[in-house]
């Protein structure tokens, strides 16, 4: 008999799913994570989509370690100059069952893997998990870095994040492809809560979500800055090989980002309390491994479930999700005693049924979209282009009309009105 009927690796967001709905299926579950604490090395953006912990943790919002919950939302295109935001807020996000909240990773691991302790998986942290144990293709346990550490299940559910060396080591990724990925940093920046409320209009514990295009400069990418209860979060996403080939560090980008005219007022006296970095899957559904193998699955970072597609950046409500549904697969597996690919393969028709594969495979083309030099480069330029030639009151010669306008900063910016439709119609189609 093996030590455990399901081992998960990692106790991120997709382990600590994976572990809450196998234990509470009866699975003996043990949950393994190398940091001292769930979330203790986890960083990410800032805001995550509760929503779908609505079936596993019923009136999960009066218990989960939130900051401030997201009632404003904007979208801001940036030139070097200029600023162009649209915004948008709603009372309806500030009540149960809210839409995004933001929160920070030490708490929020730590409580979602609380409750799947309360559900009965054994939490070891400071482990490790160095390698699979294999009977031929079949894993059947794990290796950690403890002295005799040892440990076989019936299934073992890799969550360990993204670049996830343990599907490498099945070979459910042939190939890694660094313009797949992006390096996401980030600061946290104290501030008073009066502060943030008077400069983010935002009172109690409503929070504002900015996403920003255009504030990379030569790398492709995206900017994010969030509101705290007492910080806010601001960081970049930049494409690996580009920043690679750049010369100019993250910390460097980020540092001019600060400088914005629209961006300085809003942190100005903020006082850097953390620097993080982490890679981003950022290519999704074209990028994501094999899920199943005999006594294998994977979920969450691990398999690319991250969502990077311009006006969203969600990895952790994808990589519940996925968890919830690998947990389940797995106990269903377990009881039914097969836990070979075949067992296993409802994981993947879970995750077909539901919005996990269902949004990726709708938004495949997206990260492209997003990341070409169209609409890094130059679509900022036009918009703000326009946005200040319409603004802009030159009397006493008469208004230009709309077309000119745009025609104007079409020309300037050497974008071909070829170009720009077939890139429209692109986009068109892939975010209908
Ligand atoms: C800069 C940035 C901004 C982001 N912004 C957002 C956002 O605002 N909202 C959002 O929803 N998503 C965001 N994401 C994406 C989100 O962070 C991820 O999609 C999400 O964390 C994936 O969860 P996971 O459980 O799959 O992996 P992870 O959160 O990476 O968890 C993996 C866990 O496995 C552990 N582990 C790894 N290897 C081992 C091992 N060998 N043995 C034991 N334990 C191991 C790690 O310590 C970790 O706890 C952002 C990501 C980045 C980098």
């Amino acid at each position: 008999m093996s030590d455990f009927d399901v081992i998960v690796v990692g106790a991120g967001p997709a382990g600590s799913a994976a572990a809450l709905e196998a234990a509470r299926a009866g699975m003996r579950v043990c949950l393994i994570e190398r940091g001292p604490f769930p979330g203790a090395k986890n960083m990410y953006g800032g805001v995550v989509y509760g929503r779908i912990l609505d079936t596993l943790i019923p009136n999960w919002w009066e218990e989960a370690p939130i900051q401030r919950w997201i009632t404003r939302r904007s979208t801001m295109v940036l030139t070097d100059s200029q600023a162009l935001t649209i915004d948008f807020r709603t009372e309806s996000w500030g009540k149960p069952p809210y839409n995004g909240a933001t929160t920070f990773r030490p708490d929020f691991d730590a409580w979602l893997a609380s409750n799947a302790e309360e559900a009965g998986a054994t939490l070891i942290c400071s482990t490790t998990v160095t390698g699979l144990l294999r009977d031929g293709q079949r894993v059947t346990g794990v290796v950690t870095d403890r002295p005799d550490g040892e440990l076989t299940a019936d299934v073992v559910i890799a969550c360990d994040g993204v670049n996830s060396f343990l599907a490498k080591e099945v070979g459910l990724y042939p190939h890694t492809d660094p313009s797949n990925f992006t390096l996401g940093v980030k600061e946290t920046l104290a501030l008073p809560r009066e502060v943030i409320e008077e400069r983010f209009a935002v009172r109690g514990d409503h929070g504002l979500d900015i996403e920003m295009l255009g504030c990379t400069g030569d790398v492709p990418g995206g900017g994010f800055l969030y509101t705290n209860a007492e910080s806010v979060s601001i960081g970049l996403v930049l494409s690996l090989p580009q920043l690679a080939k750049g010369g100019i560090r993250p910390e460097q980008r980020l540092a001019r980002l600060k400088e914005h005219p629209a961006i300085a007022p809003l942190i100005e006296g903020g006082e850097v309390t953390e620097y993080s970095a982490h890679v981003i899957p950022e290519a999704g559904y074209n990028m994501m491994p094999e899920l199943i193998s005999d006594g294998f699955l994977v979920a969450g970072d691990a398999a690319a479930m991250c969502l990077a597609a311009g006006i969203w950046l969600e990895g952790v409500n994808f990589a519940i999700g996925a968890g919830a549904a690998a947990g389940r697969t797995a106990a269903g597996a377990v009881v039914r005693g097969d836990t070979t690919a075949d067992g296993l393969a409802g994981y993947r028709t879970r995750l077909e049924t539901s919005f996990v594969l269902a949004d990726h495979r709708k938004l495949r083309d997206a990260p492209h979209i997003v990341m070409s030099d169209l609409a890094q480069q130059k679509v900022p330029k036009v918009i703000c282009g326009m946005a200040e030639q319409v603004f802009t009151v030159v009397n006493p010669d008469p208004k230009p009309g709309m077309f000119k306008i745009l025609w104007s900063e079409l020309r300037r910016n050497k974008m071909g009105i070829r170009d720009a439709a077939s890139h429209g119609i692109r986009a068109a189609r892939t975010f209908r």
